[in-house]
């Protein structure tokens, strides 16, 4: 069998090592093409070593040239490169067959529409690069051949959940059902969260991720994005996206069809699973995430996200279905507040219960039209992220 070579975007990160860790699995099925990181010089560094790639690329030159250097001295034959260009040459090589998006944010959008283009497996962990490109992302995947696979759990579970021809998914599907931890903060009293740190919006109760994400699970934003996501992956209109709270994080989410039937994925939360669903489909292999042990787990709980939920515990949830009613781009603006919001919580310049603020604002201040190429879109991206760090520079703390 001949190996799959894989470009890992973003491959210093949470999803980046669990990738790696399932192409050491199956050292028989996968080859690593291509590594890149934004500014960890040293895990690439070691990751180069032991994977040998033919390239290795940084985010900016600085690090670019401390990589080289590195690998250089270390004697290793690994091309380092640097830049948007670089990072899109390898999302989109001859060579590669899958590219897996693991970049965070909108910084992922342009080499996942190079690996769109280029007609290659791409399996999208990276959701923001989605939510800012919206039909256009979609668009370039059908216009290159590609096959986009999702990898966030709640999508792949969707993913598994319905028929294998894409074609019928819109006769058949009454409603998509993501399911949601809820965070650290499903039970803290709403009028306390002023004072959340950033550690304690990083200490998701399942999961282990990058801070951003982790910060965005704890804002239910994580599902706003989701949802949007889920829009534009599967085509069902934003009233056929539901969200339930499901503590356990056992079911990954649900379809529920015509019939009122429901057909539901199941595992313990370790993204190697649908990491591994990704690289190996349609065929599976095996993953390194344990199995369900029934003889522990002693309920599969759900709660609704009620109405004061909506406007005090998780108000960025409905700005998902907000943005998905009113222009088009609008999902790009939400995204860059967003990002916008997070960095500033992380650097503590605002107070958690401020990111909101900063989204709704954002979405107030920036008018899109609607973006017709790569260019529009960032342009939209940069325009917002100026608009939201304003609003970050006179909020009061
Ligand atoms: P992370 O912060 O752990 O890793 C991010 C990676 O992106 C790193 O390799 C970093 O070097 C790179 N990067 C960051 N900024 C960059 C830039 N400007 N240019 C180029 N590279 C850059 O994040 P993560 O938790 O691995 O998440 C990655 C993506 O996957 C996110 O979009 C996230 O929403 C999504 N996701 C993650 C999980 C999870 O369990 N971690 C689950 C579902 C979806
Ligand atoms: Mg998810």
């Amino acid at each position: 069998m001949e190996k799959s070579r894989i470009t890992v975007l973003g491959s210093t990160g949470s999803i980046g090592a669990n990738t790696l860790d399932v192409v050491d699995r199956h050292p028989d099925r996968f080859e690593v093409f291509a590594l890149t990181a934004s500014t960890s010089v040293d895990t690439i560094l070691a990751q180069c070593a032991r994977y040998r790639p033919p390239f290795a690329v940084m985010a900016s030159e600085p690090h670019g040239i401390l990589l080289a250097q590195s690998c250089k001295s270390e004697g290793l034959a690994t091309t380092v490169l640097w830049g948007s260009a670089a990072l899109e040459m390898v999302a989109a090589h001859e060579l590669v067959q899958i590219v897996m998006a693991a970049i965070v944010g909108a910084a992922g959008l342009a080499p996942c529409l190079a690996a769109a283009k280029a007609g290659k497996r791409l399996l999208l962990a990276n959701k923001e690069a989605l939510v800012v490109g919206g039909q256009l992302f979609m668009d370039a995947v059908a216009a290159g051949g590609a096959t986009l696979l999702p990898i966030d759990s709640e999508h792949s579970a969707i993913f598994q959940s319905l028929p294998d021809d894409p074609r019928e998914w819109s006769s058949c599907i009454d409603k998509i059902i993501l399911t949601a931890s809820g965070g650290p903060f499903r039970k803290r009293e709403p009028s306390t969260l002023f004072s959340v740190t950033p550690e304690e919006a990083c200490a998701h109760p399942n999961w282990a991720m990058g801070r951003k994400i982790s910060v965005d699970s704890a804002t239910m934003m994580n599902k706003a994005l989701e949802v949007i996501e889920a829009r534009f992956l599967f085509g069902v209109a934003p009233n056929q996206i539901e969200v339930v709270i499901h503590p356990q994080s056992v079911i990954h989410s649900m379809v529920q069809y015509v019939d009122n039937s429901i057909v539901a994925q199941l595992g313990t939360p370790d993204m190697r699973g649908p990491i591994a669903y990704g690289m190996s489909w349609p065929k599976r292999v095996k993953s390194g995430a344990a199995a369900i042990d029934f003889s522990k787990l002693t309920a599969l709980t759900f709660e609704s996200i009620d109405a004061q939920d909506h406007m005090h515990r998780f108000p960025g949830i409905g700005l998902a279905w907000h943005a998905l009613a009113a222009a088009p781009g609008t999902t790009t603006v939400l995204n860059a507040a967003n990002e916008i919001a997070v960095a500033a919580f992380l650097d503590r310049q605002i107070r958690y219960d401020q990111i909101h603020h900063v989204n709704v604002e954002t979405m107030g201040l920036v008018q899109p039209q609607a973006p017709d190429s790569l260019a529009a879109l960032l342009e939209l991206d940069l325009r917002s992220r100026l608009a939201a760090r304003r609003v970050v520079s006179e909020i009061d703390r």
